[in-house]
């Protein structure tokens, strides 16, 4: 994981209602500078998971642990009517992948996964029959996604206290 973002409470923070006056044009400047600088850090840290989780899509079907098995299982299913929905390769492709969330839905879903699994289905469909397809996204798991994906966002932050700054003195 990317190192985690440190914020220290700004007290005089000028949008902080206990604040009477006015900040300096400079003081204004740096602190928008900070808040965007900060909120610019954690959008590219969820950018780069969705980056990784497009560049790992159907690792499993290409890399060669993998690769032999769904090769087989694929034209056994095609010419002998074997049914490939249970397959072997099948249960890792659902189990080891992140993007067939019908099928296994991590305890830790995230809102990564959930566009990953979109992706998934509209571009197959296309690639297949021509259409977009339907996308249907269980509630519960979308807000379970939400969830686990706030609960990361704040896991990337660490609020720099005031009695860590006396320990450092
Ligand atoms: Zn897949």
């Amino acid at each position: 994981m990317n190192e985690k973002l440190i914020i220290k409470p700004n007290p005089n923070h000028f949008l902080n209602p206990a604040r009477q006056t006015a900040p300096k044009l400079t003081e204004f400047e740096s602190i928008n500078k900070e808040h965007i600088d900060n909120v610019r850090y954690i959008m590219q840290v969820i950018a780069d998971e969705i980056i990784a989780a497009g560049r790992d899509h159907d690792y499993t079907k290409i890399r060669d642990q993998y690769k032999g098995d769904y090769y087989v299982d694929l034209c056994n299913s095609i010419e002998n009517g074997v049914d490939f929905s249970s397959t072997e390769w099948r249960r890792n492709h659902f189990q080891l992948e992140r993007h067939h969330l019908n099928e296994h839905c991590p305890d830790d879903v995230n809102l990564v996964d959930i566009i990953e699994s979109i992706v998934n289905t509209i571009v197959e469909n296309c690639e297949i029959n021509g259409t977009y397809g339907t996308v249907s996204v269980n509630n519960s798991m979308l807000l379970n996604a939400l969830n686990n994906t706030i609960a990361k966002i704040k896991n990337y932050i660490k609020i720099k206290t005031e009695e860590e700054d006396v320990e450092k003195k």
